[in-house]
């Protein structure tokens, strides 16, 4: 025993659910703005949010983590992860 994959638990930062880190988005928070980085291959310090879970794209939800700037986030995830049904 002791030979089994090591899985990286990372915490949404709005539900607070942990969850294997490739279920998780990564956003990267840059002075130009936010990055979200599907590729997990960025640099830099990110946090994690669902990307299956449109309760934690809501603008006061995102606050805590990402304060005034929280409007602008939510967006760019309801565009990126939202309105990937159907084209337009
Ligand atoms: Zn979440």
């Amino acid at each position: 025993m002791g030979r089994g994959k090591h899985v990286p638990i990372r915490m949404c930062v709005v539900c607070r659910r942990r969850r294997p880190k490739h279920e998780l988005l990564r956003i990267l928070r840059t002075p130009e703005g936010f990055i979200l980085d599907f590729g997990g291959k960025q640099p830099g310090r990110g946090a994690y949010v669902c990307p299956d879970d449109p309760a934690c794209w809501e603008e006061k939800r995102l606050r805590r983590f990402a304060g005034a700037r929280a409007g602008e986030l939510s967006r760019l995830l309801k565009e990126r992860l939202g309105g990937a049904h159907g084209q337009g």
